[in-house]
């Protein structure tokens, strides 16, 4: 299926126009004919690209400009402007509001195309740089970087909305041993192998990020400490009854784990709460490790 372009614009010809020259490329379009749709409808589709008319009765194209580049959720999705303005002060205000580019009617079909090609191209290396900036290479988990700021946005959520939660520091268990005796590049399947089993064993809506080296982090919001034993210590078991593949063998590692819970009306900061999850991991490590300790967080 061809990439998805959201077409804007007020005139029923125009989107049938442009529609057909888009699917005979084999793009997959989607069409509004009213400013105030946009948003809405970006947020269902999450278009690709968005094709929009500037003149249009209601709310104009610039407008519509304005507000998908103030919404952090649609703002990365390249506008490419299709308007029969042609005075050089309305395409540099387009621009200025952060369009993309600019095709001016009447449309002609391989400019349509050159243009939306290009605009995907900017798309691609947009996307790519972003997930470089917020995932680990080795294990497609949050990064380090990431993990502390999404903790950081959990911590002021859970204050607004006054619900308990907790954070996780998790460390491999000798791990070094799995290095010296298989090699590094075992070690790192094992790392992938390894990070697998936490995504797939957290609930929806926790956060699971590489700390650095062996050691993870887990934001698990809205549990209180019972509930987020429980669901830690099988996380623990998972790990410690999985096999896991390294060349013609298999291996066994476990894991110890340190937690901080936090109430909603506990005042702490995010480096607080890792300090706290941290002492707890060594507290399970001299405990002799495969094993969890927590504290609260004050
Ligand atoms: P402990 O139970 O005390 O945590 O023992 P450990 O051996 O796991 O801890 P230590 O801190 O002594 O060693 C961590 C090891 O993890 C050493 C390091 O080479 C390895 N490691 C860290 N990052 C990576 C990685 O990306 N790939 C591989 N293969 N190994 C890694
Ligand atoms: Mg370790
Ligand atoms: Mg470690």
């Amino acid at each position: 299926m061809g990439a998805k372009i959201l077409i804007v614009d007020d005139t029923r010809f125009n989107i049938r126009l442009l529609t057909d020259i888009l699917e005979a490329h084999d793009y997959t379009v989607y069409s509004v004919s009213k400013g105030i749709l946009v948003q809405d409808t970006a947020m269902k589709v999450k278009p690709d690209i968005i094709l929009l008319d500037i003149m249009m009765p209601g709310i104009d194209g610039f407008e519509v400009c304005r507000r998908l580049k103030d919404d952090t959720e649609l703002s990365d999705i390249p506008i490419i402007m299709v308007t029969s303005k042609t005075k050089g002060s309305d395409i540099k205000k387009a621009l200025e509001l952060g369009a993309f580019d600019y095709i001016k009617k009447p449309i002609d079909e391989w400019e349509v195309i050159a243009r939306v090609q290009s605009a995907l191209k900017l798309k691609h290396y947009q996307d790519t740089l972003k997930e470089m900036a917020i995932k680990d290479r080795l294990t497609g988990l949050y990064n380090h970087g990431l993990l502390i700021d999404l903790l950081i946005k959990e911590l002021a959520k859970q204050q607004r909305k006054g619900y308990s939660m907790c954070f996780a520091m998790i460390d491999i268990d000798f791990f070094k041993n799995v290095n010296d005796t298989f090699g590094h590049m075992a070690g790192d399947d094992v790392l992938i192998e390894f990070s697998n089993i936490l995504s797939s064993s957290i609930r929806k809506g926790d956060i699971v990020g590489r700390y650095g080296g062996e050691e993870f982090g887990v934001i698990m919001p809205e549990v209180d400490c019972t509930d987020g034993l429980r669901l830690f210590e099988r996380i623990r078991k998972n790990v410690e009854t999985h096999r896991f593949r390294v060349e013609e063998k298999t291996v066994n590692i476990t894991i110890s784990i340190g937690l901080c819970f936090k109430n909603s009306t506990d005042k702490i900061t995010s480096s607080e709460v890792i300090k706290k999850a941290d002492e707890a991991l060594y507290a399970a490590k001299r405990n002799g490790r495969n094993c969890i300790e927590f504290c609260s967080a004050v």
